[in-house]
C-alpha cells in the first residue's frame, strides 16, 4: 500500500478494463486484434493506441471516435482499454491454475461456421472457474456465401446491405450456435436483442479478414486492409459493460497490483520481466519484489493502471510467470515481502503440479 494519493482521474475515478481474447485456433483472435489495433493506423493516425509488451492500450478518445457512428454520445467512464495480445503467455496457464484471473472481461471467438469447438468448450470452462464475464465474437460473417464487405461498419448497418439470402443463413448459423450454447448451459442472445447482459451472454457478428480493395485510377491501386464489420460494436460493448457492471472491481486504488506476464532475456538488456500493472502506479527509483528476487527499474518517472510494462533490472531470471510484482513502500518491512512474494510463488507451483 502506498502512503501518497493519487488524483482522480475522471468523476468515478476508474482505471482501464483489462480484456483478453480467447477462443479455438484458427477462428481469427489474431486477426481480430490487428483489426481492433489496425483501423487509424492504416490512416496514418495511430490515435493513441500504444502497442505495449504483450499488450495494446486503447484511450478512451481513440474507442469514442471509431464507435461514433455507432452511438455518438457514448458516455466512457474509463480511461481507456487495455488488451492483452497473447492469450498464448506462460502465465494463462498458471492464472488458469489461480483463483484470480488477470483479466476483468474477455473476448471469445467463434467461427460462424465451425461453432463451438473442443478449445471454445476449454476456454469457456475456464472463464466460468473464473467468474470472469465475456462476450462472444462470432468471427468470420464475411464468410457466408454472397457477404457484401461494408468495411469497419456496425453491425447492424452491414447486416441491413445484406441480402434476404445472407441472412437468413446467418440466423440459422446464429441459431445453431446459441443451441450448442445451450447445451454448455449458458444462454446467448444477439448483443443488440439482448435485454438481460449479466444472465444472457452478447454475441457480436464480426469480420475481421483481409480484403484486397481495388482501387480504379491511372494505374491500379490496390489496398489491403481488414473488413471490421462489428468491431465497433465489440469494443463499445466491452468498455459499457465493463463500466457498468465492474465499477467496484474497476475503482482505481493505490495498492500496486501487477502480474508478471512474462520472462524474457533481451539483447542489451539481460532479463527482464513484461507485466501488467492491474492497478496503482509504479514509480521510477521503487524498489520491486518478485518471487523474493529484488530490483529497481527505469525510463518511466510514473506509470499509471492499467498498463502492460517491460522491466529490466538484475536478478529477474528466476521470476515466475503467473506471479505477483510487489512495490516496497517506504514503512514496508522488506523482509515480509519477501515472505509474501514466496509465498504466492509456492501457491502458483502447487497448482502448477497439481494441473
Ligand atoms: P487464431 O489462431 O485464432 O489467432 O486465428 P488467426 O487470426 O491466425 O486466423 C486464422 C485464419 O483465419 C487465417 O487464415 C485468417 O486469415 C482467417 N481469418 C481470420 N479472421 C477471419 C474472418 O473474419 N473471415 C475470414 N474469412 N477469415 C478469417
Amino acid at each position: 500500500q502506498r502512503s501518497d494519493d493519487h488524483p482522480a482521474q475522471n468523476g468515478q475515478n476508474l482505471r482501464s478494463p483489462i480484456c483478453c481474447i480467447m477462443g479455438h485456433v484458427d477462428t481469427g483472435k489474431t486477426k481480430l486484434l490487428d483489426c481492433i489495433r489496425g483501423t487509424n493506423v492504416q490512416e496514418g493516425e495511430a490515435g493513441g493506441i500504444t502497442q505495449q509488451i504483450g499488450a495494446t492500450y486503447f484511450p478512451a478518445e481513440n474507442i469514442r471516435e471509431r464507435t461514433m457512428e455507432l452511438k455518438a454520445d457514448a458516455k466512457l467512464n474509463v480511461p481507456g482499454l487495455l488488451v492483452i495480445d497473447t492469450p498464448g503467455h506462460e502465465s494463462f496457464t498458471n492464472l488458469r491454475s489461480r483463483g484470480s484471473g488477470l483479466c476483468d472481461i474477455a473476448i471469445l471467438v467463434v467461427d460462424i461456421m465451425h461453432g463451438l469447438e473442443p478449445q471454445t468448450i476449454e476456454s469457456l470452462n475456464l472463464l466460468k472457474m473464473r467468474n470472469t464475464d465475456f462476450i462472444v465474437a462470432l468471427n468470420k460473417v464475411d464468410r457466408l456465401n454472397g457477404w457484401k464487405t461494408c468495411r469497419n461498419a456496425p453491425i447492424r448497418k452491414a447486416m441491413n446491405q445484406q441480402t434476404k439470402n445472407v441472412q437468413d443463413q446467418f440466423n440459422g448459423k446464429l441459431n445453431q450456435i446459441r443451441g450448442q450454447f445451450m447445451e454448455q448451459g449458458l444462454n446467448t442472445e444477439l448483443y443488440y436483442k439482448n435485454k438481460s447482459m449479466g444472465e444472457t451472454f452478447s454475441i457480436v457478428p464480426t469480420s475481421a479478414i483481409r480484403t484486397l480493395n481495388f482501387v480504379a485510377s491511372s494505374h491500379m491501386l490496390v489496398i489491403v486492409a481488414n473488413s471490421g464489420e462489428g468491431i465497433p460494436d465489440l469494443l463499445l460493448l466491452l468498455v459499457q459493460w465493463a463500466q457498468r457492471t465492474m465499477v467496484k472491481r474497476l475503482t482505481y486504488s493505490n495498492e500496486v497490483q501487477c502480474t508478471v506476464l512474462e520472462v524474457k532475456v533481451v539483447e542489451g538488456h539481460g532479463t527482464t520481466i513484461d507485466v501488467v500493472l492491474v492497478n496503482g502506479v509504479l514509480r521510477e527509483g521503487d524498489q520491486v519484489v518478485v518471487c523474493g528476487l529484488q530490483g529497481t527499474y527505469l525510463h518511466h518517472k510514473e506509470i499509471k493502471a492499467a498498463q502492460g510494462i517491460k522491466i529490466t533490472a538484475q536478478g529477474l531470471e528466476h521470476t515466475i510467470a503467473g506471479t505477483s510484482l510487489y512495490v516496497v513502500g517506504p514503512r514496508d518491512d522488506l523482509e515480509n515481502i519477501k515472505e509474501a512474494a514466496m509465498e504466492d510463488m509456492k501457491s502458483v507451483m502447487t497448482r502448477i503440479d497439481k494441473s
